[in-house]
């Protein structure tokens, strides 16, 4: 059901049947009769989504000829659904940045997207057997439409609001979210979630996600925020308890890597993740679903990268698998300060 936040503002509740974030946020500005709307986030390009997503926007009685669609990033559960929105008046808005990312769901380039993580420790038959599977893959539209681009400082105007972009690279290389300061608004998208955190993993056009997310944090930290919006889950909350809560996440995350790498010189970054504390329901390693195991090492593969470029771990590759040491200045700190 939509549901009223305050003024035009709205909240749809989009559903991801399976998947562990349980549901999309949309957000919907609601345009006086004649006006533009503004949808923020889609959902998958699944039945379950499109339904929901239909189903809500005709209970506001949206016009559909006057809605534009802001994606806050590139990932199939926010921009799954964006062709089925675009009609010839509609502009579809990303930023520069994750636009060109999209890929739709038969597009060869998935092909690499999974080959990239048998040096780091996955075994071929788990890669075959996980192909194809991944929702960001089976979620992705079949077609992709025309995309407006858009850079950090860029304003959108909505009715009365004057939206602005913040870039904030992380969790994905162009993420993106919306600040209305006159109502102090944040649609903070997938960088700031509530009782979950954002999975930050390592991608092939930049160097330092991880170093990325934490200067994107920072970056929104102090912003004037009466109404917090994060693209999943019921919870919202205070914007600097939950940045300050996600920084010290990330520094236990640190240091659990640090940890677990002391005990054994010379591990892949998939051992090493099966070694790390994750928060998810399995007893063990083992258990992991598989595309949760491709979260896990691509966020340990994150902080791996971090420590590499601040000097405090290196790899060399042996019989074609990449294996992870400390610095010898690291071994015997005590990793846990
Ligand atoms: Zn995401």
């Amino acid at each position: 059901m939509a549901r009223k936040l305050c003024g035009d503002l709205w909240q749809l509740d989009i559903p991801l049947p399976g998947s562990p974030l349980k549901n999309l946020n949309s957000y919907l500005i609601l345009g006086e009769a004649g006006e533009r709307s503004l949808l923020i986030d889609t959902g998958f390009h699944w039945d379950a989504c499109l339904e929901a997503l239909e189903r809500e926007l005709d209970s506001l009685k949206v016009d559909r000829d006057r809605m534009d669609v802001f994606l806050t990033h590139l990932h199939s559960d926010h921009a799954g659904l964006a062709t089925e929105m675009k009609r010839p008046g509609n502009r579809i808005y990303i930023s520069s940045v994750d636009g060109p990312g999209i890929v739709a769901a038969g597009d060869p380039r998935w092909e690499a997207w999974y080959e990239r993580f048998i040096p780091e420790g996955f075994s071929r038959e788990e890669i075959e057997e996980v192909r194809g599977f991944a929702p960001s893959q089976n979620g992705a539209a079949e077609e992709l439409c025309e995309m407006v681009l858009l850079e950090d400082g860029d304003v959108l105007e909505v009715g009365s609001h004057r939206l602005q972009c913040i870039l904030t690279p992380g969790h994905t290389p162009g993420h993106m979210c919306l600040y209305e300061p006159e109502q102090q608004w944040l649609f903070s998208g997938d960088h700031v979630l509530f009782h979950i955190t954002p999975n930050i993993c390592r991608w092939p056009i930049r160097r330092d996600s991880l170093g990325d997310y934490l200067d994107s944090l920072k970056k929104v930290r102090d912003l004037p925020v009466k109404l917090l919006l994060p693209a999943h889950r019921t919870e919202t909350g205070v914007l600097r308890e939950r940045v300050d809560e996600l920084l010290a996440h990330h520094e236990r995350r640190i240091a659990n890597t640090l940890e677990v790498m002391a005990g054994r010189p010379g591990m892949t970054a998939y051992e090493i993740a099966g070694e790390m504390k994750w928060r998810i329901s399995c007893r063990n390693w083992t258990e992991f679903p598989l595309t949760q195991k491709l979260f896990a090492v691509g966020e340990t593969l994150a902080h791996l990268d971090y420590l590499e470029l601040r000097g405090r771990v290196y790899w060399e590759e042996k019989d074609g698998l990449r294996l992870y040491y400390l610095r010898d200045d690291e071994r015997g700190k005590d990793v846990t300060e």
